[in-house]
């Protein structure tokens, strides 16, 4: 079954609750999980090379959860089966001034990667129809509209050679409910602990509610959405994997091929 297990067909609806946030894909030990992530890391290592050298596509992965469920982590995790020189990362924070005189997807579409890159969206626009939409910062009708902009937006990416790959990262208020307690405590990770997590944690489901509309109206063959379970760290990590691998691994790529006939050019052994 594969990565479909993840994923609903365009035009069904995602109902997160058929989606366990502790499902760990048959793998009994988190041992046995670490050793096969260090092959789906190799193999993402050569993928990526391949990329890199062909140029011809580009990879935009689009990561949204509630707070604590791992984003940081799986960028962290990600990058480092990729060379540097051919990813990137951007996180979308509140809008500016400026990017608010603009229209939603300006400060997004300027972040898209070009051929042979990957980019990672660290949130992305449809914070527009998550935030903006539970906490009522922009009137129903404004972000009732964004739907239809954000499915446009993509069909201009994806027809431009762009593969886009979106991640819910899928907690249970249970395990945030714990990592919430381990930033309070640990003085490495009081740094992250914001006030306002308790109030979204408040508004759980308003946001599952928002979640289940955007993924069921904006996933498309080209554009999917994956409900990746997030409850174990490593498991998250496998199974976003498991998603690159397979989706890079249908792009058919293949190093270029040499532009001169490389045996006539003599190497001399001395200078
Ligand atoms: P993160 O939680 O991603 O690690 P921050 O703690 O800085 O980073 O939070 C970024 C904040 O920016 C989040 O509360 C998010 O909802 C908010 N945000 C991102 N995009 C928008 C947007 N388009 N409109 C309103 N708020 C947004």
């Amino acid at each position: 079954m594969g990565v479909k297990r993840f994923r609903r067909d365009p035009g069904e609806r995602y109902r997160l609750d058929d989606f366990d946030p502790s499902d760990n894909g048959g793998i009994e030990s988190k041992n046995a999980g670490r050793r096969y992530l260090k092959d789906l890391q190799g193999r993402l290592n050569e993928l990526q090379q391949v990329l890199y050298a062909e140029g011809k596509h580009s990879i935009l992965i689009i990561l949204q959860a509630m707070d604590c469920a791992g984003k940081d982590g799986t960028i962290r995790h990600a990058l480092s089966s990729f060379d540097p020189q051919g990813a990137s990362v951007t996180s979308f924070k509140v809008p500016t001034e400026e990017e608010r005189a603009h229209d939603f997807l300006w400060r997004i579409h300027k972040a898209v990667p070009r051929q042979g890159q990957i980019a990672i969206f660290n949130r992305s626009h449809y914070e527009e129809v998550l935030v903006v939409r539970v906490k009522g910062l922009k009137p129903e009708e404004t972000w009732r509209g964004y739907y239809d902009h954000i499915n446009a937006f993509e069909k201009l990416l994806t027809d431009s050679g762009v593969t886009l790959l979106k991640f819910f990262l899928h907690i249970s208020p249970q395990e945030q409910a714990e990592r919430l307690r381990e930033r309070q405590e640990r003085p490495d990770k009081q740094w992250k602990f914001r006030p306002g997590d308790l109030e979204d944690r408040g508004l759980w489901p308003q946001y599952m509610e928002a979640y289940e509309e955007a993924l069921s109206r904006c996933n498309t063959p080209r554009a999917p959405w994956f409900v990746i379970p997030a409850d174990r760290k490593w498991y998250r990590n496998v199974a976003v994997s498991e998603v690159l691998i397979e989706t890079l691994e249908g792009l058919n790529m293949g190093y270029p091929k040499p532009v001169v006939n490389i045996q006539d050019y003599k190497i001399s052994p001395v200078f």
